[in-house]
């Protein structure tokens, strides 16, 4: 049996299932969890499915179910426990031990690095995002009881489309970057169908930015250093820094973008401390540098052109030893 309809099987059996993400969860982490516990409430109103994510951004508040996301761990128990946009068990941060005592377990997922950690794992690297490859599972399963595409986004409506929409731009930068196929659009082309403010969701979730953040990301921009002949640029957030803004690393999102754009840029770090002398460290690419496998060799993932990890050291050690790596994907 195709593996996506063997998943809605096993979900379909379930009568309480957790959904869980990763770590500091993003637009698609969030988007996909939501999608997905909204679509089986809808279709499934016996069925208890709760979500757990640490604290989420309230700019993702306009999404149904956020209030009620879980943000710590209980006790309950559960049949079936799916991870989504995790691609290692310790990405899923504090519901991993929820994790680990549900029987059965399942990941869906879009990153190459994906260790398959859960009982079952359906992995789509050419996927745009999470929210896509859980978009085309739940549309396989209604196809199969007969709907078709329009006829099941006018049943799933403007408050789950509007969580699938969420995922697609902010894991595309809006429809930009090389992860975005004829079919990312189509999809979206569906869930505009619904009637969702797209305008607003694109502003409020992905463009908008309070004064500090844009203040810190003038920082960024002001104290970047470029190395390799201007091939590489990096700039580094101390933990100090971070506490002058009073900004946390979700006020980060968008400065490696900025970074990235550069003229000559091939590769753009950045660093945040976030305790002292470890740092979360992002990476993107613009052409042929992989910087998956470089954040693969220090214990993190991703996808080709962006990806990240978490290392130890002086911002000056750390720097070093990507940019060692790095120089081996650019001679
Ligand atoms: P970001 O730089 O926006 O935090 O992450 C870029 C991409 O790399 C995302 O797809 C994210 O899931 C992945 N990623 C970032 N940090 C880590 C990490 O520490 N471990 C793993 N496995 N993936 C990461
Ligand atoms: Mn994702």
């Amino acid at each position: 049996m195709d593996m996506m309809l063997e998943f809605m099987e096993q979900i379909s059996q379930a009568e309480q299932i957790a959904i869980g993400g990763h770590i500091r969860p993003d637009g698609d982490c969030i988007g996909s969890c939501l999608a997905l516990q909204q679509y089986l409430k809808k279709k499934y109103p016996k069925k208890i499915v709760d979500v757990y994510l640490e604290k989420p951004s309230s700019i993702f508040s306009y999404l149904k179910g956020f209030d009620e996301i879980n943000t710590t761990v209980s006790e309950k128990n559960y049949d079936l426990f799916l991870a989504l946009d995790s691609s290692s068990v310790d990405r899923l941060e504090f519901s991993e031990p929820i994790f680990h005592r549900t029987k059965k377990t399942l990941c869906i997922d879009h990153h190459i690095s994906n260790t398959y950690y859960a009982d079952k794992t359906l992995v789509f690297p050419e996927a745009s995002s999470t929210s896509e490859v859980v978009y085309e599972m739940l549309l396989l399963q209604e196809k199969q009881e007969g709907k078709t595409e329009e006829e099941w986004i006018a049943w799933i409506g403007s408050e789950i489309a509007a969580a699938f929409y969420t995922g697609l731009i902010h894991d595309t930068g809006v429809f930009k970057y090389s992860n975005t196929s004829p079919r990312t659009l189509e999809i979206a082309a569906q869930l505009i169908k619904t009637g969702i403010p797209f305008t607003q969701i694109i502003d409020q979730s992905f463009y908008e930015k309070t004064y500090i953040q844009t203040q810190i990301m003038g920082r960024c921009l002001l104290e970047s250093i470029r190395v390799m002949n201007g091939k590489v640029i990096f700039s580094a957030l101390s933990q100090e820094i971070m506490k002058f803004y009073g900004a946390s690393s979700e006020d980060l999102d968008g400065i490696i973008d900025q970074l990235r754009i550069i003229k000559g840029v091939e590769v753009a770090i950045l660093l945040h401390e976030v305790k002292t002398q470890e740092y979360k460290v992002s990476m993107r690419s613009n052409h042929t540098v992989d910087v998956q496998r470089v954040a693969v060799y220090f214990g993190g993932g991703g996808h080709k052109k962006a990806a990240g990890c978490t290392m130890q050291g002086s911002v000056y050690d750390v720097i070093n030893n990507l940019t060692g790596l790095l120089e081996e994907q650019m001679e």
